[in-house]
């Protein structure tokens, strides 16, 4: 095929319409019902075939059309009041401004961003968690600037072959049919980010910029003609390249970020921002980027660091290995030695950063996570037992600390409430129990029928059995054009079955066909006569990855079997939103990953705030939440002998939790139909897990856990001209330099009986050679607890030994009080470890030394 010159031409709005230009221009209508309203109203049908995009309906909507409402005062008003809400909402204090001292910019990176479908730079859980984080941070009114590249064929778009096979394709999108604008120079000429890279070359990057509500984005674009061929598509897809393709679109997203993030600073009056978020480590280098910066005013490579690292907050999304970018360090030595690509980084201390050279670590590898911890003051995993597992992958960053130490604590992830609350929700919500706030209602309410609920969740239901037939169809006719789509296809899946859904990247470890282990029962338990089932399975596999798609094969072929075909299919091409009618839709969401590989899982949370049951191993968020009424909980076998045995047995266990207590619960109706029991549950659901999972929780957690105290943090040590930062990195190299002569010489205990009795109180002196140091630049503790089998310390609690005056040199005493208040095993250890308000945590520096 001849490439041919495509461009959008944008259609001319007539004057007394130009609200609809502004509505449709801030990204605020993806979640906004009654704006989303008025562009349906439009045009019932272009809303549909463009996928909800208003930019493309006003773009295909006749100008005679438009003529029409235009002389339409009604519409007009209504379209002007819209307008004016969204003037107000953008400009309105919310929650962020009632806080004291809160920083007034912050930076959040993200490789990718799931706003609407209209936009789709995302491939999956990431990319949308980031989406909700922007509009929970606009609704909250939290100054957030989101950071990321445009992708000009986005992710892929995906179809089946006849034989099953995934298809991928690769939409070219035209930026200027979106709601984005490129950033201009006043001159008109647009601004540009530009990038060193070997060979004398430059990779340079215009900047698009669209509004989240209250929240800017920026994103990055290599297609322009400054760029080589090769550097026109830096940007080109999403997760699309390995190797140096992907290292050069980390580059840009980190440092060509942060330089545009100046430029929207000077052309678009955004502050400079106090904090910068990284959501996963792909934008790791924008660190690099600051420190240079500092560099360049005068601060060493110590002092830069730990400048930047205390503004910086980094999330960790993955213990899965393949999750995790790692590069060659001799790729990124090429990148970073011998030229300008940033200025004054040596790029030994650049290597340092991602090195593996901890136990267990490879060398030779450049690890991306590893730099985001090492770039930032504060990280956290994405749910409490994702928190606990990165603890464990990563404790070899700080040895001599136990696991629970090790500084990365969690924040569980949430949804957007707006986004992926249904609108019949919304709309019962508001008939029934006046409010549309569905996020903190009482679903319990006696103004609440269970019928009336029933009924929504039976036209949910139906909705997606109707948008299912639909996509299947259209499927069907794009792989076979001319032939007629067979009867059996418009009657697929029936709404009044019991319906489970189960859609998510197609990863190993998600494992898509665990519920094929058994066909013969699958088969069954979808045909029971009494209580049938039927099952939504939607993914996408990773181009590159052929294990994933033999996966999707295999569930294919089964769902071509003429005895399951009409109650298990698989729809092509899962995205926001098919997600948005596929999760209010089921009556139950299954997830059973390989525990504990799955950080959190977002597409339960977002069934669950419609009132859909959650069937899941007990991992990421459902680990924290399963209560025993809100859904159930497949139990895993992690101790089974391998991976064959462990899937049978969790399999078996998932067919026994549908056959046994799902289906029959299901079908056990009251005389008007209505399964209370169900009922009882779903209004359980809507009400205790709504207000926990949503993204404003989260997002709140975010600010008040780890940004406010980051700015605080960053603001102590850029002050009087970067001072404190100075002052601290000569303080942690003159207690790092030191560490060795640091000991605990010998312990002194007292005050309790040969056999001690519970209440007593156990005065401990401990004798410590601090070297060159100063009792103030240590803490010296006791940890202390009830003494496990193998001497290891259960839930231990820690008491600071105070220093006895004049106390220094070589045997300073340190004093202190350990309460003995429970009976049985006790045991204690006395440790010492680096004491500097600048720290947020004691295992910050890696070093401590315990009694011997
Ligand atoms: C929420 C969502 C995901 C992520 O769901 P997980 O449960 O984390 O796998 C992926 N794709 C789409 C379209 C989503 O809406």
């Amino acid at each position: 095929m001849k490439a041919i010159r495509r461009f959008t031409v944008r259609a001319v709005i007539p004057e007394s319409l130009h609200a609809l230009d502004e509505l449709a221009g801030n990204l605020r209508w993806s979640w906004h019902q009654p704006t989303r309203d008025l562009f349906r109203h439009v045009s019932e049908q272009l809303w549909r075939q463009t996928n909800h995009d208003p930019i493309a309906l006003l773009g295909a909507v006749s100008p005679e059309h438009l003529a029409d409402l235009a002389n339409d005062e009604g519409f007009v008003g209504w379209a002007n009041g819209l307008r004016d809400d969204l003037r107000r909402y953008i400009e309105e204090p919310r929650w962020y401004q009632s806080l004291p001292d809160a920083p007034r910019s912050i930076a959040y990176f993200s490789p990718e961003f799931g706003i609407a479908a209209s936009l789709p730079q995302y491939s999956g859980g990431l990319g949308i968690l980031a989406g909700d984080h922007l509009k929970s941070a606009s609704d909250l009114g939290v100054p957030l600037t989101g950071v990321g590249l445009f992708y000009r064929s986005g992710y892929f778009a995906q179809s089946l072959s006849a034989d099953g096979w995934q298809q991928e394709s690769y939409p070219t999108f035209d930026p200027d049919g979106m709601p984005l604008s490129v950033l201009r120079h006043v001159d008109g000429t647009p601004a540009l980010v530009a990038l060193a890279v070997p060979d004398g070359r430059t990779l340079s990057a215009r900047i698009w910029t669209t509004l989240v509500g209250r929240v800017r984005l920026l994103l990055l674009d290599t297609n322009i003609p400054e760029n080589d061929d090769d550097l026109r598509g830096v940007t080109d897809r999403l997760y699309g390249g390995g190797g140096e393709h992907r290292l050069l679109q980390e580059l840009l997203l980190g440092i060509g970020g942060v330089r545009a993030l100046r430029v929207a600073g000077t052309l678009l009056g955004v502050q400079a921002p106090t904090v910068f978020h990284t959501n996963e480590g792909h934008a790791g280098f924008q660190g690099l980027e600051r420190i240079a910066e500092l560099i360049g005013d005068g601060l060493t490579f110590p002092q830069a660091l730990e400048a930047v690292r205390a503004g910086t907050v980094f999330t960790t999304h993955t213990p899965v290995a393949a999750g995790i970018d790692r590069f060659e360090a001799s790729l990124v030595r090429r990148y970073f030695e011998g030229h300008e690509l940033v200025t004054g980084i040596d790029v030994d201390d650049v290597l340092r950063l991602g090195a593996e050279d901890y136990e267990g670590g490879a060398p030779g590898v450049f690890n991306m996570a590893v730099m985001g911890l090492r770039l930032a003051q504060r990280a956290n995993g994405v749910s409490k037992l994702h928190g606990d597992v990165s603890r464990h992958m990563f404790a070899g960053l700080w040895p001599g600390f136990d696991f629970d130490e090790v500084p990365i604590g969690s924040v569980t992830n949430g949804v957007h409430a707006p986004t992926w609350t249904d609108p019949l929700l919304f709309e019962l919500a508001q008939d029934a129990l006046g409010t549309s706030d569905t996020a903190h209602a009482d679903w319990f309410s006696p103004a609440l029928s269970d019928d009336a609920l029933w009924r929504v969740r039976g036209r949910l239901r139906e909705n997606l059995v109707q948008d299912a037939r639909t996509r299947l169809a259209a499927a069907w006719h794009r792989r076979s054009p001319s032939t007629i789509t067979p009867p059996w296809l418009s009657a697929v899946l029936d709404p009044n079955v019991l319906t489970i859904g189960f859609a998510r990247r197609v990863a190993t470890y998600k494992r898509l066909t665990l519920m094929l282990h058994d066909k013969e029962r699958l088969t069954r338990i979808l045909n029971d006569p009494e209580r049938p089932v039927q099952l939504v399975i939607a993914g996408k596999a990773h181009p590159a990855d052929d294990g994933g798609k033999r996966l999707i094969q295999e569930l294919v072929e089964f769902a071509a079997r003429p005895e399951v075909r009409e109650r298990l299919v698989f729809l092509p091409d899962y995205d926001i939103t098919m997600a948005q009618t596929l999760y209010p839709g089921c009556d139950i969401w299954l997830n059973n990953p390989l525990r504990p590989l799955e950080a959190c899982g977002t597409s339960g949370m977002k069934a669950a705030l419609n009132g859909t049951l959650n069937l899941s191993i007990l991992d990421g968020w459902w680990a924290e939440y399963f209560d025993g009424e809100n859904g159930w909980a497949i139990p895993s076998a992690d101790a089974a002998g391998d991976v064959a045995e462990r899937d049978a047995l969790e399999a078996n266990a998932l067919y026994d939790l549908i056959e046994h207590q799902i289906a029959p619960r299901f079908y056990d109706r009251d005389e008007g139909g209505v399964p209370a029991r169900w009922m009882h549950q779903v209004r359980h659901t809507l009400t205790t897990l709504s207000p926990e999972l949503s993204a404003d929780r989260m997002v709140r957690q975010y600010v008040e856990d780890l940004y406010l105290p980051a700015a605080e943090e960053a603001t102590g040590l850029g002050s009087d001209g970067y001072g404190g930062a100075r002052r601290f990195a000569q303080w942690k190299a003159r207690v790092t330099a030191a560490w060795p002569d640091i000991a605990v010489l010998h312990v002194e205990s007292g005050g309790v009986d040969a056999v001690p009795e519970v209440g007593d109180r156990l005065r401990l002196r401990a004798y410590v050679a601090l070297g060159e140091l100063s009792p103030d630049d240590v803490t010296v503790e006791v940890v202390y607890g009830h003494a496990g089998e193998d001497d290891e310390l259960v839930a231990p609690q820690h008491v600071r030994l105070e220093p006895r005056e004049n106390s220094s040199g070589r045997a300073a005493a340190f004093e202190g009080v350990v309460p003995l208040d429970r009976s049985g095993a006790f045991g204690y250890t006395v440790r010492v470890v680096p004491s500097n308000p600048a720290m947020a945590n004691p295992a910050e520096l890696g070093l401590i030394t315990s009694a011997g």
